[in-house]
């Protein structure tokens, strides 16, 4: 499995969050930050957009880190990501990812081109 694959099928690799952190861009931190922050309906800082990938070594968001509930639940489980758990088709948790992004469904699956 691509590593930049997160346990919950998104692409790390085309995070906004991940470019900043990469590029050490501080203008898209605070582009994202402000994104974030409308999408999520928390404050989110450009200091909190720190993040190198979900399953990479490195740095991360404290909530990519500890507070999201898949990537705690794969980490637990062991799995390589959640497209190797039987629970993967009727799972809630990941099913809040999967139900609107067929992309990464395809990616878990390993459908995609
Ligand atoms: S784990 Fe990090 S790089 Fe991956 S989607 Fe979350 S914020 Fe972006
Ligand atoms: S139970 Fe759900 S969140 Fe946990 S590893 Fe399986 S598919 Fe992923």
């Amino acid at each position: 499995m691509n590593p930049y694959i997160a346990y919950c099928g998104l692409d790390c690799e085309v995070c906004q969050a991940r470019i900043a952190t990469v590029n050490h861009d501080d203008a898209l931190r605070q582009t994202v930050a402000k994104e974030w922050s409308e999408l999520n309906g928390v404050t989110i800082t450009p200091e909190m957009i720190h993040c190198e990938g979900c399953r990479m070594d490195g740095v991360k968001t404290v909530y990519c880190d500890s507070l999201c509930p898949i990537r705690q639940c794969a980490l637990g489980k062991c799995m390589e990501t959640c497209g190797a758990c039987d629970a993967m088709e009727t799972c809630p948790k990941v099913g809040a990812i999967l139900q609107n992004n067929a992309e990464a469904l395809g990616n878990l699956k390993g459908t995609n081109k």
